[in-house]
């Protein structure tokens, strides 16, 4: 546990990293970090907060509370969950001596009428509240990994082992401060504490450690191009089917760097009915369909391949020809 966690934090050049199960059990153990300290005490009575002096945690209020529910489980740590009207200036207002963090939810589809990550850390930092940023999905690129911690000035990142990363899904990265993280480490296993719950075994140590170690080895361009060559043979034979609309973007949804493909499938057709058919048709795929938040028609559907195999962009393809041909 020792050398993987010094490990990630060599590779995504931060001062102190933590694997856990998850950026789920990530957000957990780092908030929780934040109420206790180092105090084990405290860290005894978790999830029983009261009279504990840091008890409270904020978040904005806004429309990522739909997109992004988990904030929902920083109530897990036993923390009083604040909402704060979206804007720097109410931050001064909510914060008091009960505040043990604030949390950011970076993502351009997530800041959408709230401020940012940019615009809130320095007003946090000013007024001494520890910020942790829940990045779980934040990559590419690469440089995120050390962006909301090196650059922003954020105490802890957390991000997805299962997502980009393309490791153990049940596995996931806190990044930070050092003292923060042994921290979280001591609410961890082996220690009969609220981590226990999050525990990592060896095999998804030794697997995340690999895959975060081939996802920082390819270069940006290389894994952007790898992508794009799955999606380009599979907009390739939608192109057979004329009646198909077809979109390249070099985006993913929530802003990252990577291609996505949006397909437009013919009148009276929908990606909801789609996205049924491929999951039970052959190899079940789950094709991308577009929360109602997103105001897309309701026949787009969006591809990406950032854990597909060349060879599986058939399966997709097969999948979603056999439901325009039902
Ligand atoms: C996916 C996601 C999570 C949960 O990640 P796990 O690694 O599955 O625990 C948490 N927060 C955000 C913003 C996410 O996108």
């Amino acid at each position: 546990m020792d050398a993987v966690c010094q490990r990630a934090a060599c590779l995504t050049k931060n001062d102190a990293a933590f694997v856990t199960s998850g950026a789920a059990g990530g957000l957990i153990l780092s908030v929780a970090a934040c109420i206790c300290g180092d105090d084990t005490e405290k860290m005894e009575m978790l999830p029983n907060v009261e009279g504990l002096p840091k008890n409270e945690v904020l978040i904005y209020d806004g429309a990522f509370h739909e997109l992004a529910p988990y904030w929902k489980l920083i109530r897990l740590t036993g923390a009083r969950l604040v909402f704060v009207p979206p804007s720097v200036d109410a931050i001064k207002g909510a914060v008091n001596e009960h505040t043990a963090a604030f949390v950011l939810f970076p993502a351009s589809l997530y800041e959408k009428g709230i401020p940012t990550c940019e615009e809130s850390i320095p007003e946090l930092k000013r007024l001494g509240v520890p910020v942790i940023v829940d990045a779980a999905a934040q990559l590419p690129p690469i440089s995120n990994l050390w962006y909301y911690t090196k650059e922003l000035g954020c105490n802890a990142a957390v991000f997805s082992g299962g997502k980009h990363i393309r490791g153990p899904q049940s596995t996931g990265l806190i990044v930070g401060e050092p003292k923060l993280l042994q921290n979280c480490r001591k609410l961890a296993s082996p220690n009969c504490r609220i981590g226990r719950a999050f525990k990592t075994g060896k095999e998804e140590l030794a697997a995340f450690i690999t895959a975060l170690e081939l996802f920082i080895a390819e270069p940006e361009e290389l894994k952007f191009g790898r992508q794009l060559a799955i999606l380009t043979k599979m907009q390739k034979r939608f192109s057979s089917k004329t009646e198909l609309k077809q979109q390249m973007n070099s985006e993913g949804r929530l802003g990252t760097y990577q291609p996505l493909l949006l397909v437009t499938l013919p009148e009276g057709k929908t990606a909801k009915e789609c996205n049924a058919f491929t999951r039970s048709y052959g190899t079940p795929v789950d094709i991308g369909v577009y929360p109602p938040e997103f105001d897309m028609p309701d026949n787009v559907i969006f591809l990406n391949a950032y854990n597909l195999k060349e060879e599986e962009a058939d399966i997709v393809v097969d999948a979603v020809l056999a439901y325009l041909a039902d």
